[in-house]
């Protein structure tokens, strides 16, 4: 089980413990009301029962007196007509009063005449009766509660019957069947009885209860007190509460104390009832307050789930994220190596057609080297002779060919030159004219003839001035190379202008090109390897170059014989435009 599980049911178990603590505190003070309210009305109800017993014997407490006083009945009747007519007169009114029976008794305590409508009346005084004949005897008025042999229930009154004289001379007994007074009663709800000194049951409305005894064989389980309550539990028949709130009430008057006993059933139903509610309503608001915490922790649980996945994800995105910045770098180094190799490639394409050409080269600058060497030999002589302006003639000559000198060779140094010079607007006329400048020796010693038609206007187009250059120098020494063999060398070089596109052709009257779809392939070659001429790398090499500017480089072969290569250009104006 886990720690918060375990947190729960503990939390769980408070929550149900305050509820039932909660539930019986409400019980209690809602029984301790309903008890209080039940005792209000039971008090009201015993003063009732009670006053009702006390004004039903008190009506026979002064008939006792009225009749001792009828002189009936003193002097005390001796001869049998006057004794029958007192004992018409005890009869009469012991019908008329629904008493049990009346006697007349003397101070030796004798019957001396007696009204028993009742068999239960007795003939003679009873014992119980006694103590209260001796207080009538003495002046004053007795009462007396027995039970006579037969189980009946008595209660007698005894009233003192005065001599003309003065002193008590007999009395005048009233005695009340209990029976009598309990049968019209009204069925309360509540047990009512009234109890004896000796705490026997004498009067009630229970007939289970008549004549038992508290703490003896009165039908009482048990007690206790609850808030200045006296409660019963009791162990009767089904006319009597299980549990009851008991009252008490004195009643002197009449040597009784009333009792009663009050129903708790509805009192601990309300009670139970409101603390029930009481259990409800706090469950219920337990209930939700669970709901909420449950949805709440739910709620941080999908969210936690969430974070989770979120910084998961995030860390495999930074991880491919770095993955593919390592990958960018790499290859923005294999594309540094690439140009790295491709300029080292081209330096090499320019020095090895150099290479190719310095024969030609040499024999261009050797040529001019002789003439002035002559001339200045002819102007020593000129000067000698005294011919100055011959002499400055020559050295004018001398000064021409040093120039065109000059010019070769810096052409030479700027083909030979590794720069990164950018794409601009170049004259392609005049790249032509400084590429023949150099490769004239070469083609003149191939007895090669040369057909130029040269613009007369500069053509301006994109590119790179001497890349353009190492281009026509290789398509130029490829044409002398495949004229070797040829009876007919002619090389004819051409510039076509249209809108968009400025053509260079180079065309040859060689044997043509054996396999037209190779010859861009690097390495590609058709020359002896070891006579120092082709790597293959020539015609691979520009067609990178005029690629970069934005162009094309095509080779085919005539029809009417040789090959004919097109490099296609945009013009400056043009690139301008677009
Ligand atoms: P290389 O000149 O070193 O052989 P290139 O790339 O310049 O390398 O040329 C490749 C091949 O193309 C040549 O070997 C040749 O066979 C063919 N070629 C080039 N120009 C011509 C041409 N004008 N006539 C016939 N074949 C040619």
């Amino acid at each position: 089980m886990t720690a918060p599980r375990q947190s729960r049911i503990a939390l769980l178990a408070a929550f149900l413990a305050a509820t039932a603590l909660f539930a019986a505190v409400i019980w209690a003070m809602a029984f301790a009301r309903g008890l209080d309210q039940a005792e209000a009305r039971g008090r009201s109800d015993l003063a009732l029962a009670a006053d009702r017993l006390t004004g039903q014997l008190q009506r026979y407490r002064e008939m006792a007196v009225i009749v001792a006083d009828h002189p009936a009945m003193a002097p005390l009747p001796v001869s049998a007509p006057v004794r029958d007519k007192a004992a018409e007169l005890l009869l009469t009114m012991a019908d008329m009063t629904g008493s049990a029976g009346l006697q007349l008794v003397d101070a030796s305590r004798e019957v001396r005449a007696a009204g028993l409508p009742s068999e239960t009346a007795p003939e003679t005084v009873p014992p119980g009766v006694q103590p209260a004949l001796s207080r009538a005897l003495n002046g004053a008025l007795g009462a007396a509660h027995f039970t006579t042999e037969a189980g009946r229930r008595l209660y007698a009154f005894a009233a003192p019957v005065f001599s003309a004289a003065g002193p008590a001379v007999g009395a005048v007994i009233v005695y009340v069947d209990i029976d009598a007074i309990e049968w019209n009663w009204p069925a309360d709800d509540a047990a009512v009885f009234f109890t004896d000194a000796r705490g026997t049951v004498f009067v009630t409305n229970r007939s289970d209860l008549i004549l038992t005894r508290l703490g003896a064989d009165f039908p009482r389980a048990g007690s206790l007190r609850f808030n200045g309550h006296d409660l019963w539990r009791l162990d009767a028949g089904r006319y009597l509460p299980r549990r009851a709130l008991h009252l008490v009430q004195d009643m002197p008057v009449v040597g009784l104390r009333g009792e009663l006993l009050l129903d708790l059933a509805p009192v601990r139903a309300v009670a139970l009832l409101q603390a029930a509610v009481a259990a409800a309503l706090c469950l219920a608001f337990g209930a939700f307050l669970f709901f909420m915490a449950e949805r709440r922790r739910t709620l941080a649980r999908a969210n936690a789930m969430l974070e989770r996945r979120v910084a998961a994800r995030t860390r495999e995105l930074q991880a491919a994220n770095a993955e593919l910045r390592h990958e960018v770098g790499e290859r923005a180094a294999a594309e540094a190596r690439l140009k790295r190799a491709q300029a080292e490639l081209v330096q090499a394409g320019k020095l090895s057609a150099l290479g190719q050409m310095s024969a030609g080269i040499s024999h261009e600058l050797n040529q001019p080297l002789m003439a002035i060497s002559s001339f200045a030999e002819n102007a020593a002589l000129f000067l000698e002779r005294g011919r100055p302006e011959k002499a400055g003639e020559n050295l004018t000559r001398i000064s021409d060919l040093a120039r065109r000198m000059g010019r070769i060779i810096q052409n030479l140094r700027a083909f030979a030159r590794q720069e990164q010079e950018s794409i601009a607007d170049v004259d392609l006329v005049a790249v032509v004219g400084a590429v023949l400048e150099m490769a004239s020796g070469t083609i003149t010693r191939a007895g090669v003839r040369l057909d130029w038609r040269k613009p007369r206007a500069p053509v301006m187009v994109r590119g790179g001035e001497v890349r353009l250059q190492q281009v026509l120098m290789n398509l130029i020494s490829n044409a002398v190379d495949a004229m070797e063999e040829t009876p007919d060398k002619r090389l004819t070089l051409r510039i076509e202008r249209e809108a968009a596109l400025v053509r260079l052709r180079v065309a040859d009257t060689g044997p043509g090109i054996a396999d037209p779809s190779k010859i861009f392939d690097p390495f590609y070659t058709t020359k002896e390897v070891g006579r120092g001429e082709g790597m293959g790398l020539g015609l691979s090499i520009s067609y990178g170059l005029v690629q970069g500017f934005g162009g094309a480089i095509r080779g085919a072969n005539r029809a009417e014989g040789g090959a004919e290569f097109v490099v296609e250009l945009v013009p400056a104006s043009a690139a301008k435009a677009a």
